[in-house]
Order: structure tokens, then C-alpha cells, then sequence
């Protein structure tokens, strides 16, 4: 157990509630403030989480061209090293690499220190395949801790969760990955028309899918691609832009 955890067990019965919403809750800022929605109804982010894959990032990557869409790679550090140019590429193509931890832990259960470590590791990994430092975190299961925002953000990174996460690891069929994604095209059919101004002030999605699976390298997702591959053109005939978390601006929720 994790010394934080340790406390009168009257303390941890009617702290546990609160404690596991604030972890893992996408849209809790108990454990610091993350991102977790676009700054425009009309702006989608679509990012993958636990890549590089070799397997199947490369055909992400010509599916996203194909659509002109470009998104977020939250990548493990240990996949990194072992495919340096794949990440460049990513980067080469216009997307936006984020942190995702370098071994993948829950990080509810790690102490300051391993999680320090845990992003750093990561953001150097990154760092010697593009030259470049992400500044853009998702924690593994989006748990979080006490410290993870302090610690995120003293490595100049800001914390991003998302609005939908259908659960493409899971063994389903494509149809029912597709049926799952759905609710992003309610919410734009739900929309005024394009000319017409909103009624007051409104959020976009931030879906989260993933390209790799951190237990395994080179795992099959493509369910993943072929949902993506039915999704991306309706999502722009419903009038939807796909962005980055860059493109995000983080107005939303401040970091
Ligand atoms: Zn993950």
C-alpha cells in the first residue's frame, strides 16, 4: 500500500469513494487539473494511447492522411526505443506525441519518486527519437495520484483525459466498436447548422483509442482501424474538424 493510503480505516471507508472518483474520473481535477475536452463543439481530437506499434501504427498513419486528420499518440517508453523512427514519423506527419508513462503502471500506486521517473523516462525516450519534449500527459487507466499533476506539470506537461473512451481493447467485434463511438456523431447531429451561431459556449470531444497495448507488442487492433475507417468520413460530413491536443488551445479547463 502507498503511505498516503495508510490512515484509520474509518478515514479510508469514507475516503474511498471520493479517492477512487478523484483517481480515475476523467473529468475529476481533485488530483489537478487536466484537459479533458476540446475547446469547440465542432473540434474532435481523436488520440491512441500505448503505441508505438509497428503492426499497426503505420496503417493508422496512411488511414489518418487518407481523411487529412491528424491527431494525438500518447506513447509507452519502452515501445519508444524500440521504434524510434516510427515515433519520428508520427511527429514527421504532422501529429502531436504525448506521455504515457514508460512502462505503463497504474500510477495510484506509485510513490512520487517511481512516478517522477516513470514520466521522465518516457519524455527522454521521446525526446532522443524526435528531438523534441512532449508537453502533453495521459496517465495509464487515467489513474492519477496526489502528485501526478504537480509532477506533470514541473516537467512542463499538462494533463489530458478525454470525453469517450469506447474500450476498443476490448474482444468485440468492429460492429460493435462502431456502435460504441456513436455518441460523437449524436452529439454533432445535435449542433445548430454551421452559420448559425451556438446558443452559449460549447465543448467538443476528446476520444481516446489505442494503436498498441502495453502488455503486448505488435497487438492487432485492427478492429480499431476499421471503426476509424467508417467513422472519419461521417464525422466530416457532420461538419467536424479533427484536431490535436495542441490544437485544443486548453482553454476549458486550465492546467
Ligand atoms: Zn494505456
Amino acid at each position: 500500500m502507498v503511505p498516503w493510503l495508510i490512515a484509520a480505516p474509518a478515514f479510508v471507508a469514507g475516503f474511498a469513494g471520493l479517492t477512487a472518483y478523484g483517481a480515475v474520473h476523467p473529468r475529476s481535477q481533485l488530483f489537478g487539473h487536466t484537459l479533458f475536452q476540446t475547446d469547440r463543439a465542432r473540434k474532435l481530437a481523436l488520440t491512441f494511447d500505448d503505441g508505438p506499434n509497428p503492426t499497426i501504427t503505420p496503417k493508422l498513419l496512411d488511414l489518418l492522411d487518407r481523411h487529412q486528420a491528424k491527431a494525438t499518440f500518447f506513447v509507452v517508453g519502452k515501445y519508444v526505443r524500440e521504434a524510434p523512427a516510427l515515433v519520428r514519423e508520427i511527429s514527421e506527419r504532422g501529429h502531436v506525441l504525448g506521455n504515457h508513462t514508460d512502462t505503463h503502471p497504474n500510477l495510484f500506486f506509485c510513490g512520487p519518486q517511481e512516478t517522477r521517473s516513470e514520466l521522465l523516462r518516457c519524455s527522454e525516450a521521446i525526446g532522443q527519437a524526435t528531438w523534441a519534449e512532449p508537453r502533453w500527459f495521459r496517465p495509464p487507466f487515467g489513474f492519477r495520484s496526489p502528485w501526478l499533476g504537480a509532477l506533470a506539470q514541473q516537467q512542463r506537461m499538462r494533463t489530458v483525459m478525454w470525453t469517450l473512451i469506447p474500450g476498443d481493447w476490448r474482444v468485440k467485434t468492429s460492429e460493435w466498436l462502431i456502435e460504441r463511438m456513436k455518441p460523437i456523431a449524436s452529439h454533432a447531429q445535435n449542433l445548430p447548422p454551421k452559420d448559425k451561431p451556438l446558443q452559449k459556449p460549447s465543448t467538443g470531444d476528446i476520444l481516446c483509442l489505442h494503436d498498441g497495448d502495453y502488455g503486448r507488442p505488435n497487438a492487432d487492433r485492427t478492429r480499431t482501424l476499421t471503426a476509424l475507417e467508417y467513422w472519419l468520413p461521417r464525422w466530416r460530413d457532420l461538419g467536424l474538424e479533427f484536431v490535436t491536443i495542441k490544437q485544443t488551445n486548453g482553454k476549458v479547463v486550465e492546467a
